[in-house]
């Protein structure tokens, strides 16, 4: 990165109320058949876009109210509700989905269209199966960006970077056991890599030491000629799930 561009870099940070700022370590995929260690990081890891740690005494609520009527980038202009996240506050277990589609925007919830109810049913049955007795609203579920991409499309990366902020901090204030990243677009904003989903899923990564398991988008489950794809992503929920309840 020349010199310029940092400097662009460090004023945009600074726009946005960032006063420290952390080295980036690749975070490369942990072995795909062992559960990451258990313990969190003795030193902070960064995650992709560099946000500080935590300020004492966040909190969800806090988060909630300092995105406010956000209008930090071109999303809130067709946005009907920001959809900030949904579930268990103190879950062990974080979904990260992409972005609210037409229904989440109407009612201002994480994944209550089709694909959430897929997520639901992926979620429930995946952990029954298992003898986990496991219901939605016992996990926390959120997306990368709070407001609707146009027609539904994938959220640019300066649109990740200034939402991101708030994703982080509600990620540092549940501090789950572990977090399941929905797609590409999730996997990518938590992992920094840049790697197809159908590459990375099943894998471990880190975020600032919390382990990551991507999978599938629950949407691209839903298309008609993905259908071998469920059963990947159901091994996938079932490795997650065990990390966390066992
Ligand atoms: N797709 C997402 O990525 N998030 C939602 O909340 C709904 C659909």
């Amino acid at each position: 990165m020349d010199a310029e561009l940092l400097r662009r870099y460090l004023e945009f940070y600074q726009d946005l109320g960032v006063r420290d700022l952390y080295r980036q370590a690749a975070a490369g995929p942990v072995s795909p058949t062992e559960p990451p260690e258990k313990r969190l990081p003795d030193e902070i890891l960064p995650g992709p876009s560099g946000t500080p740690p935590p300020e004492a005494g966040d909190s969800l609520l806090k988060i909630l109210r300092d995105i406010g009527d956000c209008r930090r980038c071109r999303l809130h202009e067709g946005r009907a509700n920001i959809v900030f996240g949904v579930g268990n506050e103190t879950s062990p277990l974080v979904f990260v989905g992409e972005g609210p589609g037409g229904d989440e925007d109407a009612q201002g919830i994480p994944f209550v269209g089709r694909a959430g109810q897929l997520l639901t049913q992926m979620i429930e049955n995946t952990a029954k199966k298992e003898g986990i007795a496991l219901q939605r609203e016992q996990v926390y579920i959120c997306n990368v960006v709070k407001c609707r991409p146009p027609g539904n499309r994938t959220p640019e990366p300066d649109e990740m970077e200034i939402c991101g902020q708030f994703l982080h901090r509600q990620l540092l204030t549940i501090r789950p056991k572990a977090i399941c990243a929905l797609g590409g677009t999730a996997a990518r904003a938590l992992t920094g890599h840049k790697q197809g989903v159908t590459k990375m899923r099943g894998n471990w990564y880190h975020w600032r030491g919390i382990p990551v398991m991507v999978t599938y988008h629950p949407s691209y489950l839903l298309r008609a000629y993905n259908q071998a794809a469920k059963r990947e992503a159901w091994e996938d929920l079932k490795k997650l799930i065990h990390f966390v309840y066992d």
